[in-house]
């Protein structure tokens, strides 16, 4: 079975090792996020590329959901002790070591997408990952913030500062993946796609993790033509995000959050089922009126297994799509 998932960080990742439990034998092609990606001190950073990484090839801080285990931060210290910041943006000494060797091959001319796999090669992560494209991405969010007369001014930032720094704490008012509109996908991308039996959403981010993969231009014709079952896990869970922040990026693209607002912005276009959590049983209903078969079962990731659970739950769900 051929499987193809569009993957944000923490939630993508996650649900990747319950479905690499479901499904051992599955071949997954994972698409990557890669319009969370920063250029911090000279270094190319990728979060959602390398969380999946880590995740999948047992290098992640388990608690945290990203970074390294076993970590140390004596690089940054001795970058504050220059005045040299960002501070607010977390790279551990493990973890520099990927973006250093990371931003050198870029530098020697290799495209995004072979980097990935040489980075691969390493930590063996049991999938093909692949990030959307090798162009440069940046997703940006337009907010208000006072100036120093204690105005509003209205700025554009990167994605990070509004979601590291600022905590998601002031109304995003848009969210433009910036470049998108000339990004090609990467190699491989639309291949994994024309050739997969299933296309999965994972619970990630519906508009600055899946929503920047869609904005590639041909990813999400792609999908919609593939003729294969599409099927999404809600990342609402009782109308408020399990983890993050996601509400306030639903709210700048006009979706209330909820599990069924989140498969209607979709749309039956491009999803053919989706699962929602059972305490959101009582959106099955809606959310089948928008032309998307619909499942209520248990969506929270607590461990591996509860996670395995949900992907059989989603493969199910795509057999009985297929059946129809
Ligand atoms: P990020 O790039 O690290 O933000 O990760 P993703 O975009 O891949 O996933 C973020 C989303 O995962 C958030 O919107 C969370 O609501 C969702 N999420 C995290 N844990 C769980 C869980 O246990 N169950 C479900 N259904 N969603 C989850
Ligand atoms: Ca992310």
């Amino acid at each position: 079975m051929r499987i193809v998932v569009l993957a944000g960080g923490i939630g993508g990742a996650r649900f990747l090792r319950g479905l690499k439990r479901a499904v051992p034998d599955a071949e997954v092609t994972v698409i990557g996020n890669t319009g969370d990606d920063i250029h911090l001190f000279g270094l190319k950073v990728c979060p959602d590329l390398d969380t999946v990484m880590y995740t999948l090839g047992g290098g992640i801080n388990e608690e945290q959901g990203w970074g390294r285990t076993d970590e140390t931060f004596h690089l940054k210290e001795e970058l504050a002790a220059y005045g040299v910041g960002p501070e607010w943006f977390g790279l551990g000494d493990r973890d520099f070591a990927t973006h250093i060797v990371r931003t050198q091959m870029l530098g020697a001319g290799y495209p995004l997408s072979a980097v990935t796999e040489a980075l691969c090669d390493r930590w063996k992560p049991g999938v093909r990952l692949i990030p959307m494209t090798d162009d440069r991405v940046e997703t940006h969010v337009a907010v208000t913030l006072p100036d120093a007369a204690g105005e509003g001014e209205r700025k554009a930032i990167h994605f990070q500062e509004y979601w590291v720094r600022l905590r998601a704490s002031v109304p995003a008012e848009a969210v433009v993946p910036v470049g998108a509109e000339h990004a090609k996908p990467a190699p491989g991308v639309l291949e994994a796609i024309g050739e997969a039996d299933v296309i999965l959403f994972p619970p990630s981010n519906p508009v600055v993790s899946v929503g920047t993969i869609l904005a590639v231009p041909g990813i999400r014709e792609a999908i919609a033509d593939a003729g294969v079952p599409v099927v999404g896990l809600s990342p609402i869970v009782g109308d408020a995000p399990v983890r993050g922040m996601a509400d306030k990026v639903l709210a700048a693209v006009g979706v209330e959050s909820s599990a069924a607002a989140v498969a209607e912005h979709y749309g039956s276009g491009l999803l053919d089922g989706w699962l929602v959590d059972t305490v959101d049983a009582g959106c099955v209903e809606r959310v089948e009126a928008a032309g998307i078969r619909c499942r209520a079962v248990p969506l929270m990731m607590t461990d591996v297994d509860a996670v395995a659970r949900m992907a059989g739950e989603a493969l199910t769900l795509a057999e009985e799509v297929r059946a129809v």
